[in-house]
């Protein structure tokens, strides 16, 4: 299999509905399954808006389009979401309880052959697949954000994930026009334990008065090469969602050089959570 005929994506937040886009331009019927139909239809309105840029950019045809959203369909029921498939991949939020329900929920209703895979960013692949009846094929496919753009599918194996497993979801990625490559079920994988701890840095030189906001991040622009500074990514991804996989690490390692910088925790504390909040490191209220 390069592509399976049918998926169900499980969450249609930021990238859920990333992801549902992703397979519908492959050909693939995916269903877009959230907690309600507002949620869903939220989803889908994001896909038609991300869309309406490709057009207008000459990427796709309107035709292409209609072609496109007529692949997807809403569920807010799991059971009924995962019938047929041949992949699940769950986006909700970074939660272990409500991702560990979904899996088990989709062991018991989806077709025995599927494999159900993750786009968690720092939870236990393993844990996930313990809550189902079939470890092997549960595995990670962390897509990074904005999915339709960005080319890395980090493939997460868990203890008991299976070569063939790895290999379908490694082919699968390649089949949507991805560059997989494996990673072992660590906490933060790859991406984000590499990532998190420069973030933390930048944030622990701006509390040390080291140099400025601006200069932290011109200087690993312009010398690293990097096409954001760390305080400006760390404002896309969120402060809060950084702590949370620095805590992760910290927890999950043993480490006490991934502590939350207490910077970064006080902004948290304050509200001051990045671009979704209109400030975090840098004031976004003027473009919101
Ligand atoms: P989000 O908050 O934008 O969306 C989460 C969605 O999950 C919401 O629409 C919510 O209604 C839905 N949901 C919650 N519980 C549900 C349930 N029981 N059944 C169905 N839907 C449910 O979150 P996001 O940023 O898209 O993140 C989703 C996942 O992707 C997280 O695990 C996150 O760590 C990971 N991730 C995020 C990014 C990023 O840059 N945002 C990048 C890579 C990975």
């Amino acid at each position: 299999m390069s592509l399976p005929d049918k998926v169900a994506v499980v969450g249609a937040g930021t990238m859920g509905n990333g992801i549902a886009q992703v397979f519908a331009s492959h050909g693939v019927s995916t269903v877009l399954c959230d907690v309600s139909s507002a949620s869903v239809e939220r989803g889908l309105a994001a896909i038609a808006a991300s869309l309406d840029r490709f057009v207008k950019k000459e990427k796709i045809t309107e035709a292409d389009k209609a072609q496109i959203l007529g692949r997807l369909s809403p569920s807010t029921d799991i059971a009924e979401a995962v019938q047929g498939v041949g992949l699940m991949v769950e986006a909700v939020f970074e939660d272990v309880g409500v991702k560990r329900d979904i899996f088990a929920k989709a062991d018991e209703a989806a077709p025995a052959q599927a494999i159900l895979a993750s786009n968690t960013s720092s939870i236990s692949i393993t844990t996930l697949g313990a809550a189902t009846k079939r470890a092997s094929q549960v595995i990670g496919m962390h897509f990074m954000n904005p999915v339709p753009l960005m080319k890395l599918v980090e493939v997460i194996r868990g203890q008991d994930t299976s070569d063939e497993t790895t290999a379908t979801v490694m082919s699968a990625s390649e089949a949507l026009g991805k560059i997989p490559v494996e990673a072992q079920d660590y906490p933060g994988f790859i991406s984000n334990r590499v990532l998190m701890p420069m973030i933390n840095e930048a944030a622990f030189c701006l509390m040390e008065g080291v140099s400025t906001r601006e200069g932290i991040d011109e200087i690993m622009k312009l010398g690293m090469n990097h096409p954001m500074g760390p305080l400006t990514l760390a404002d896309f991804i969120g402060l809060d969602v950084c702590v949370n996989i620095l805590d992760v690490l910290k927890d999950g390692l043993g480490d006490d050089k991934y502590r939350a910088c207490p910077l970064l925790r006080r902004m948290v504390a304050a509200g001051h959570l990045g671009r979704k909040t209109g400030r975090g490191f840098y004031d976004y209220s003027s473009s919101r």
